[in-house]
């Protein structure tokens, strides 16, 4: 039997930050990774805010790809309303290169990274948790962090709670685009996303490579591979997609609804395993790198006073709720509005919102990981949007 004080399970970006912030501090971390290379496959359309890359302190020349200013929301009737362009909103990252720096980065502070080491069983035993690998091997754990995203084994196993809804994605690399480099693409409506929304992300400076895809919710009437290939026969979409071809595909799942509870005695879950998500994006990094700064100083806590019970654990969930949770619930709240809006409802909504003082508004003030940020400036400039909640509740 293998010993280990604290088993990262899972070696996305969430897991090997909080691996990364334990080894920093002299703790015996290791981190099990299913697959054999890190970052593969891709499941993700690589768009993050700025401070993503200052939070794990990755220099923008390793990872980005593009920087983009704005987007153009296409309504359901192909109704357009530009925000931004004034300012860099997002980064456009080679997702793969950035995991991959993550668990370097972990690595060289002194943690284990075992890659093609799926975590197979899990099983308390007195103080510890032993976990069980592809590899035949067996590791005796104080503490084990599950960061094995949506649908997390170690969540499933010790029956914590399970996330509100599972978004299933769809995703498509395209070679030869013409977009304009500067603005992603948003299209909402019905036809195209039911419950979620599709996008067009261009990949680098020129505009000539892109990420297709979107996400629809787990009832939704056709498999997301129709509504993929619905959204590139868009008719607004192509302008920019006429020579385009297609060079690989990508899928994934999004857990939304933040877990009640995200620690028990000797575990943590976090990350997408515990749906750590923007519900309104569909964002995961930046909440969940959030949400692995407070996990790794718990587990430090923890580690130093080698106490591994639910109390002790318990301020975890605490201190990601005070951060970013307020967020992500007020996110799951906004979706639910959003869900119910009808196509027609998005194209008077967007018509509304095409009036230049609101779009000066979201441009100022939107950010895509608080989009809470803009309900007061919104309000203060247009009360009468507020008119508009119970409209689009009762309608
Ligand atoms: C289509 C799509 C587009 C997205 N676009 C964006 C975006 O633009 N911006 C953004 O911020 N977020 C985006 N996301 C969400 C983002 O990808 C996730 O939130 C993020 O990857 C969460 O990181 P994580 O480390 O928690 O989980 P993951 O990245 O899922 O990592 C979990 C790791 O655990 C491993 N694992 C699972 N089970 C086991 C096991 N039993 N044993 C060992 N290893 C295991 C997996 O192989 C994986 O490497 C997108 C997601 C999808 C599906």
């Amino acid at each position: 039997m293998n010993e280990c004080d604290v088993a990262v399970v899972g070696g996305g970006p969430i897991g090997g930050h909080v691996a990364s912030l334990l080894a920093e501090s002299g703790h015996s971390v290791s981190v099990f990774e299913e697959h054999k290379e890190i970052g593969l496959p891709l499941k993700c359309a690589g768009l993050v805010t700025p401070r993503v890359l200052d939070m794990v302190n990755i220099k923008q020349t390793a990872v980005v790809q593009n920087t983009i200013k704005g987007a153009h929301i296409h309504s359901p009737s192909n109704h357009i309303l530009t925000v931004g362009g004034n300012r860099k909103h997002a980064f456009v990252i080679d997702r793969s290169e950035f995991d991959k720096k993550i668990l370097h980065d972990a690595h060289k502070k002194g943690a284990t990274i075992l890659s093609n080491h799926k975590i197979t069983a899990a099983q308390r035993q007195k103080d510890f948790i032993i976990l069980a690998t592809s590899q035949d091997t067996e590791y005796r754990c104080k503490l084990v962090v599950g960061a094995d995203g949506p649908y997390s084994k170690i969540r499933d196993r010790f029956a914590f709670p399970q996330p509100k809804e599972f978004l299933q994605g769809i995703g498509a690399q395209l070679v030869d685009t013409s977009l304009d480099h500067d603005f992603v693409e948003l299209f909402v409506g019905n036809a195209i996303a039911p419950d979620f929304f599709a996008w067009i992300i261009p990949t680098n400076a020129k505009g000539t490579r892109a990420r297709a895809g979107l996400c629809v919710a787990a009832n939704a009437p056709h498999h997301p591979k129709q509504y993929l290939s619905t959204l590139l026969q868009h008719e607004n979409a192509s302008p920019f997609l006429e020579q385009a071809t297609i060079s690989g595909y990508t899928g994934g799942s999004i857990p939304l609804g933040p877990l009640s509870k995200t620690y028990d005695n000797n575990i943590l879950l976090v990350g997408d395993a515990a749906a750590q998500v923007k519900p309104t994006s569909g964002g995961g990094i930046y909440p969940g790198l959030c949400c692995a700064c407070h996990c790794a100083a718990v587990a430090q806590d923890a580690m130093e006073n080698n106490i591994f019970t639910e109390k002790i654990l318990k301020k975890y969930q605490k201190k990601w709720h005070e951060d970013i949770g307020k967020e992500l619930y007020l996110g799951m709240k906004f979706r639910t509005i959003f869900t119910r809006l009808t196509d027609a409802q998005f194209d008077k909504y967007i018509a509304k919102f095409q009036q230049q003082s609101i779009t000066a508004i979201i441009s100022k003030h939107g950010d895509i990981d608080y989009p809470s940020k803009l309900i007061k400036p919104l309000l203060k400039k247009a009360p009468t949007l507020l008119t508009l909640l119970p409209k689009m509740l009762k309608e």
